[in-house]
């Protein structure tokens, strides 16, 4: 006797076939978490063939090189618990529709790095029972990519590439609050091109221009990944360092002004050297609760002034400014001084 097909049997087959044909990559898993649709916007998305995973439970392969869950691993066991360590990006809905997510992946078939956003949501019957997990993905590799350039723009510095100050500024507030909480040390470097105004005037603007990039250029190669060399303003620089002591701090800015002393970028006003120097101010807080970054910033500026007033050409310390402001020091030749003031 022929079975005749029962009108939900129908819907179901017609729902796979959908499925099939739909741009979106999607895939659906059933209650035992077992591919049972992988459709061919997946595929190619993924470089993965529907046969290799279809009856599985192997569709993490498709994502990710170590075996972890996919959003709608934890739809099916109800694991909102798992989103934040799995996902830099996530929402629930709020509505039981499921979770929703965003990540990079290196997809292990085809190599490439895809940036996807991912949806996920349950498929109850009428007795409420889930019988299956939707997953649908976007590719918004693209999007995230124009994103992130424009932020990398918005936040630095087109002359010297280095952080510019708005950013500057976002970085000393969070890592004010961080030494606050840890209780360490911040320390922050400001550094000043001497007597650039007559370099300027000497060798124009453009060659001041390239001046500046060379400055910025050896500040960023000899720091820590952890420290922000920002461009401060005009020929002004900043460096903060996270975690770091003084005397440290002062090394740091120490073979700074000797890295530039050693680019021998020719100078050659009267009153300048024959070469470009730099002037740095050090200080260096373990913040107290109630303490303002601003403090930080003005003891290095105060460091800074001191320097220059004492002859230019130097580190100098904040805990040293105030005793030595005010002794004229002659300029040492560039690259000749080989102490610090501190
Ligand atoms: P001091 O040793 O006391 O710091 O003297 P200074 O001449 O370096 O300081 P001052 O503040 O008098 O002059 C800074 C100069 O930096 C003036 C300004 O034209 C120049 N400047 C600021 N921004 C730029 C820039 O982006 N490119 C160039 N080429 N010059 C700049
Ligand atoms: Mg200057
Ligand atoms: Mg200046």
């Amino acid at each position: 006797m022929r079975r005749t097909t029962k009108p939900s049997e129908v819907a179901q087959s017609y729902a796979v076939r959908l499925m099939q044909h739909l741009v979106v990559p999607t895939f659906v898993l059933n209650p035992q978490r077992e591919v049972v649709v992988w459709n061919r916007a997946c595929e190619r998305l993924t470089g993965v063939a529907a046969a290799e995973v279809i009856g599985t439970k192997k569709h993490w392969r498709a994502f990710y090189k170590e075996k972890r869950f996919c959003l709608a691993d934890l739809v099916a066991n109800e694991r909102a618990d798992l989103l934040g360590s799995l996902y830099p990006e996530f929402t629930v809905s709020t509505h039981g529709l499921g979770f929703s997510a965003e990540n990079w992946c290196v997809m292990p078939k085809l190599g490439n790095q895809l940036y996807l956003a991912i949806d996920a949501g349950p498929i109850h019957d009428e007795d409420g029972r889930l019988i299956a997990v939707v997953e649908t993905l976007r590719d918004m590799t693209d999007q995230k990519r124009a994103e992130q350039a424009l932020k990398a723009l918005a936040s630095s510095d087109g002359l010297t590439g280095l952080a510019n100050r708005r950013s500057f500024d976002q970085a000393l507030a969070i890592e004010w609050a961080r030494a606050q909480r840890t209780r360490s040390p911040l320390s922050l470097l400001l550094v000043d091109v001497d007597h650039f105004k007559l370099y300027n005037d000497l060798h124009g603007h453009q060659k001041g221009d390239d001046c500046l990039r060379g400055v910025g250029a050896a500040m960023a190669a000899g720091l820590r990944p952890a420290d922000v060399a920002a461009r401060y303003g005009g020929e002004e620089f900043a460096v903060l360092m996270p975690d770091s002591a003084h005397g440290v701090a002062l090394d740091v800015a120490e073979r700074l002004r000797e890295a530039i002393c050693r680019l021998r970028l020719a100078h050659g006003a009267a009153a300048a050297g024959s070469h470009v120097t730099l002037s740095i101010g050090v200080a260096t807080e373990v913040p107290a609760e109630d303490m303002s970054s601003d403090l930080l910033v003005a003891r290095a500026d105060q460091a800074l002034y001191a320097a220059k007033h004492s002859g230019r050409d130097r580190v100098l310390s904040a805990d040293k400014a105030l005793s030595v402001f005010g002794r004229a020091q002659g300029v040492a030749p560039c690259g000749a001084r080989k102490t610090r003031l501190r």
